[in-house]
């Protein structure tokens, strides 16, 4: 069996979902499973409704009706009659919607928004198989809520791998085309989780590892992953071939392509994962899988932007020791700053971080009684893995580098932005 991920942007609209009929009438579409994810930006727009509906806002009708408007659109392009049972199926999943928003009583955000969010999932993927049947493809749409299990930590939800593979074992059908939802999942209870944002490629890993598939295909609309982002290189190239190591490492620094949660479930069972172009669905994008490390072997470039420099030195210049450190990075931990580089000498010690949560000023506050707290806002944070002469120069040309460490296959260096 073979797992294909279309992500938002690859259906995006009508015409997006035309393309992955044709993408599947390429490349073949028997024993083949479907994650899909919700429809271009479903997600955020959905978020925009738990927001509103904590806020209690007045615009909370309104922020579901944009929802429904946009799904409503896609639906008239790509099916003519406005009776067809799509148009149902697509009408009852928002009164579910409408209906657990004027019944829930429970006050935890985390959960209300899994039980909100997971619409766009089911929205979309009923959309699709109806599309694919009425173009003639046997679907079976599969409500991933009997399939995945997870704890319930609500919005990062954990795996229950035992169940999940029995459920799968024993339910999921081959030789024709399924579809299911990536990113959701079940719990004890029965209730919707998620497994985190972008969490969609994960779900395509879970299938693929308790289904023993033969492979992983994420369809994107690029040719596949670059060695560096097009954005802010010049001359980035495709990579043909990564090793499941490789992609770990890259996931680990920063690159964006493929969620790091993905590759543990593959790499353990060897099940190769592409990345391809659904624009050009017969080029082979690139394989990660075993063997080489990197084909071609090139210098990769990570940037992570608005990051903070920060330095603690002692203020009696004594040692910073084990015990400081140990101290430091459970504040860290604490106040949920994501630690991307650390170097330290005697009375110092240097991280760069980033504050996703605005946590920032009160924990310097908290280490300013121990420490002498000095820091950089607005810093970037390139890291160059098999890094070259020339790949550090082009990133250091026309800037202030702040700090740079290497390592024997890695070279990070922070820079300050112009402002
Ligand atoms: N729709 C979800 C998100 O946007 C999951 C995914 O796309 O992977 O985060
Ligand atoms: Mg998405």
């Amino acid at each position: 069996m073979r797992v294909f991920k279309f992500g938002g942007a690859s259906v995006k609209d009508a015409d997006g979902i035309k393309n992955v009929y044709d993408v599947l009438q390429k490349v073949g579409y028997e024993d083949v499973l479907l994650v899909v994810s919700a429809m271009g930006k479903t997600t955020n727009a959905l978020e925009t409704v738990v927001s509103a509906y904590f806020d209690k806002s007045a615009s909370l009708q309104s922020t579901v009706q944009e929802v429904k408007k946009y799904h409503n659109q896609i639906l008239l392009d790509l099916f003519e009659d406005d009776k067809s049972e799509v148009f149902t199926a697509v009408n009852n999943l928002f009164f579910d919607l409408e209906y657990f928003l004027s019944h829930n009583k429970s006050p935890n955000y985390n959960f209300v928004y899994d039980q909100i969010v997971s619409f766009g999932e089911l929205i979309s993927t009923t959309i699709l198989s109806h599309f694919m049947s009425f173009m003639g493809i046997k679907t079976t749409w599969i409500d991933v809520r009997n399939f995945i299990k997870t704890d319930s930590t609500y919005r990062d939800a954990e795996v229950d791998w035992e169940v999940t593979q029995k459920n799968i074992s024993k339910n999921v059908k081959r030789k024709v085309l399924n579809i299911t939802q990536g990113f959701i999942g079940y719990d004890d209870n029965g209730f919707t989780t998620t497994l985190g944002r972008e969490g969609s490629d994960y779900t395509a890993a879970i299938f693929a590892y308790c289904l023993n598939a033969e492979s992983v295909t994420i369809w994107k609309d690029v040719p596949g992953v670059m060695n560096a982002d097009p954005r802010y290189f010049e001359n980035a190239s495709l990579l043909n071939q990564i090793s499941y190591r490789e992609a770990i490492e890259l996931a680990f620094y920063g690159a964006s392509v493929i969620h790091p949660k993905t590759l543990q479930p593959l790499q353990k069972k060897e099940i190769p994962l592409f990345v391809k172009s659904f624009i050009n669905p017969l080029l082979p994008g690139t394989s990660v899988s075993k063997g080489e490390d990197l084909v071609p072997f090139l210098p990769c470039f990570i940037v992570k932007k608005n990051q903070l420099l920060v330095s603690l030195s002692s203020i009696d210049f004594s040692f910073i020791m084990e015990e400081n450190i140990s101290e430091i990075f459970g504040l860290l931990h604490q106040y949920k700053m994501k630690v991307s580089l650390i170097q330290n000498s005697a009375i110092s010690f240097s991280i760069c971080v980033e504050d996703k949560f605005g946590n920032f000023n009160e924990l310097k506050n908290i280490l300013a009684k121990k420490f002498k707290v000095s820091y950089n806002e607005n810093v970037s944070l390139y890291t160059i893995r098999h890094f070259n002469e020339k790949a550090s120069q082009m990133v250091e040309e026309n800037k202030e580098v702040l700090l740079k460490q290497v390592s024997r296959e890695t070279m990070q260096i922070v820079t300050k932005d112009a402002s």
